[in-house]
């Protein structure tokens, strides 16, 4: 117990005066952000406990087709800047019937990694036809169970069977098609509900999953949400420079602007792409604000980084 808090002190003593300041001297912000995430929708068909979707009072939508090609139009432009499109963010991106046609205009505009986060419980084989052919780059698939058991008691609502189906449709037709395309990260996410039944999920999917195309298995930690949800102790002082305002831009499904994906609700506005560019608010004062508190280890007046575990 005492080695402990001693261990956590010299961590944290390290992170503030050796790290932090190592770090502060590297980051630069580009002219534009170098990931840009885009959520095509915050609605979901499942209701998964770990998610703060349940708390959202922020509008449920799917993003229109005129401001998503406004966002890629500026991409397009600044495509040498921009490694990473993201079409997610909270909610299942495969309730946009025109996913693919956006997966399409990204691919169009240069962006070298089109990649999304989804269930999977909507992956037809037509749409597994659809997402190949348009160049989608990458995707995850979150599956928490290794039975419908323990998959209902994290993702409450889907159904083990018929999503476990739509997976291997999907490594059977990308195989069938020989397709190098999209590589596949499966993620599982170990807790009480699922009875964290790793080495269980693991053999689940080596055998499916395709390690020569990059395919993976991820085991992932619980998150807080930046206060959705209270899995971390979060009581200590801010130690560590969150570096997500000099490289990702969180487009919510209306326009505005948030720093990252932690602020489910988005209390962190930093703009509006709707009545600015992304360049615009990337270099406005609100972000650059943001950096330089954030170099000082001050986020004060940020109330989902209080309550964020990243910078503890
Ligand atoms: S501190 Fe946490 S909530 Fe704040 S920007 Fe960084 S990751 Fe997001």
């Amino acid at each position: 117990m005492v080695r402990n808090t001693f261990l956590r002190a010299l961590r944290r003593l390290g992170k503030r005066y050796v790290f932090n300041p190592y770090h502060r001297s590297k980051l630069n912000a580009a002219h534009f952000p170098p990931a840009v995430w885009i959520e095509n929708t915050n609605m979901c068909n499942a209701r998964c406990v770990m998610c703060p979707r349940d708390k959202h009072t922020r509008p449920q939508g799917i993003m229109s087709m005129a401001l998503y090609e406004k966002i890629v139009s500026e991409i397009e432009k600044n495509q040498d800047a921009v490694t990473r499109v993201h079409l997610h963010n909270y909610g299942e991106p495969l309730l946009d019937k025109d996913l693919a046609l956006k997966i399409r205009l990204a691919k169009e505009a240069g962006v070298r990694q089109v990649y999304f986060v989804t269930n999977a419980s909507l992956l037809t084989e037509e749409k597994v036809h659809q997402y190949i052919a348009v160049g989608l780059d990458e995707f995850k698939i979150s599956f928490y169970g290794t039975s419908p058991e323990t998959y209902n008691n994290t993702m409450v609502g889907l159904d083990f069977e018929k999503t476990m189906s739509n997976v291997k449709t999907f490594f059977r037709v990308r195989k069938a098609l020989n397709a190098k395309h999209p590589r596949v990260l499966v993620q599982y996410l170990p807790q009480p509900h699922n009875l964290g039944l790793t080495e269980e999920f693991v053999s689940m999917f080596d055998d499916m999953i395709d390690r020569t195309l990059g395919d993976s298995i991820s085991i992932f930690n619980l998150h807080n949400f930046g206060g959705g949800r209270s899995y971390r102790d979060t009581s200590s002082p801010a130690c560590t420079i969150c570096d997500y305002p000099w490289r990702t831009m969180v487009i919510l499904q209306n326009g505005l602007v948030v720093p990252c994906c932690m602020d489910y609700n988005g209390e962190q506005v930093l703009g509006d792409v709707n009545v600015d560019s992304i360049a615009g608010i990337w270099n406005g004062t609100a972000y650059r604000q943001m950096r330089n508190m954030f170099k000082s280890l001050n986020y004060a007046r940020y109330p989902v980084c209080l309550k964020c575990e990243h910078i503890r």
